[in-house]
């Protein structure tokens, strides 16, 4: 990216004016200590995001970086307004926050352990610490996350690439774009919820999923959606009723042909404890698992419940995707787009080849920080 704009862009007059060197917000560097730096960073949409509930052009983003004796690296804060995060939020935590208090970056459960419990809520702000952390780590290990873990990396799923809910024309046009990927994500819970769906088929046969993010409030017609979904080769119905009505999604769910993922109904790990019968699998996001130190314990977790695993993403750039990435061995299915619906992604990294999420050999998050 443009390096003069990314400064620009940061808004705050007491961050430093390097990037990627460490900014940092208003606390000196202390060699064999953890030092944390940031920047807001405003992410730009390719099309307007529309969804049962909202619309929005730009997402607001934070960059952060944790530096280790001349070792970086990096994470993001991605806020999607329906989280209740915001630059000033996040900025503020991340201000408050004193993680040059630690001296040995292996330490990740004590320094996480504190991070969470320093105010609660604030899942955005941690992640973004989490990711970085993360990163700094596989670099001092030399070795990326998946290999860490001991993941196989042609285990990957394919990457759905998301069409909103948007004009016939527009959805033809999105259509399009994503041709070269296996599987498309279709957004419902408006009133044309069969129409994309019909201009989809018009043009191709490749597989869909369904994202209604709560929008469907008649378990009866849901239900009737659902079978009539199950003819067009539709592999999942993500989130369809809000997630209060935990009663009628298990009615659903008894009777659904596709399998029934949640995604709103969760945020932190115990979230998941109650789902058996109600949610075939879950939607597994960095913004609101606190990171990857926590969504791996919930792979383990809703696994041991005999779900399915979905590792999924904000609008984000390729930073918090490529982390999101690392788990994607341990998923039947992937929704990791964020980073190819903005224009002014300011990291390389995860890449999709031929629809599939491919992961490459660099150490940590497996990201380099693009420079203009
Ligand atoms: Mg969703």
């Amino acid at each position: 990216m443009e390096r003069r704009n990314f400064l620009k862009s940061s808004g705050l007059g007491l961050l430093a004016a390097t990037f990627p060197t460490p900014a940092l917000a208003g606390k000196s560097a202390k060699s064999g200590h953890l030092n944390l730096s940031f920047k807001p960073y405003d992410l730009k949409l390719r099309h307007a995001f529309n969804l049962a509930k909202s619309s929005r052009k730009n997402t607001p983003d934070v960059l952060t970086q944790i530096e280790y004796d001349g070792i970086i690296g990096y994470g993001e804060a991605s806020m999607p307004p329906y989280l209740g995060e915001s630059i000033e939020s996040v900025t503020k935590f991340l201000s408050s926050i004193d993680l040059a208090q630690f001296t040995d970056p292996f330490r990740i459960d004590e320094i996480l352990e504190y991070v969470d419990k320093f105010a609660p809520d604030n899942l955005a702000a941690k992640a973004s610490v989490d990711i970085a952390l993360h990163d700094l780590l596989g670099k001092i290990m030399g070795q990326p996350w998946y290999k860490i873990w001991g993941l196989s990396p042609e285990n990957t799923p394919n990457t759905s690439f998301t069409i909103g809910i948007d004009t016939a024309e527009v959805v033809r046009q999105k259509v399009d774009e994503a041709a070269p990927y296996k599987v498309l994500k279709v957004k419902m819970g408006l009133n044309n919820d069969r129409e994309t769906v019909e201009i989809i088929r018009q043009k191709t046969n490749v597989p869909i999923c369904v994202d209604v993010n709560q929008g469907w409030d008649n378990k009866e017609k849901a239900l009737e959606t659902i079978n009539w979904l199950a003819e067009k080769n539709c592999l999942f119905v993500e989130q369809p009723m809000p997630k209060e009505m935990i009663d009628e999604t298990a009615w659903l769910r008894e009777r659904s042909p596709l399998p029934i993922i949640a995604d709103e109904a969760f945020r932190r790990l115990p979230d998941i404890l109650g789902f058996k019968g109600v949610y075939d699998g879950i939607n597994i996001k960095l913004m609101k698992s606190t990171g990857l130190h926590e969504a791996y314990k919930m792979v383990i977790l809703a696994r041991s419940l005999g779900m399915k695993i979905m590792i999924g993403c904000m609008t984000e750039t390729s930073c918090a995707i490529s982390a999101a990435a690392q788990l994607a061995p341990l998923a039947e299915w992937a929704d990791l787009d964020g980073n190819l619906l903005i224009s002014n992604d300011c990291f390389d990294g995860m890449k999709i080849v031929n629809g599939k999420i491919t992961l490459a050999d660099r150490p940590g998050i497996g990201v380099e920080v693009l420079r203009g």
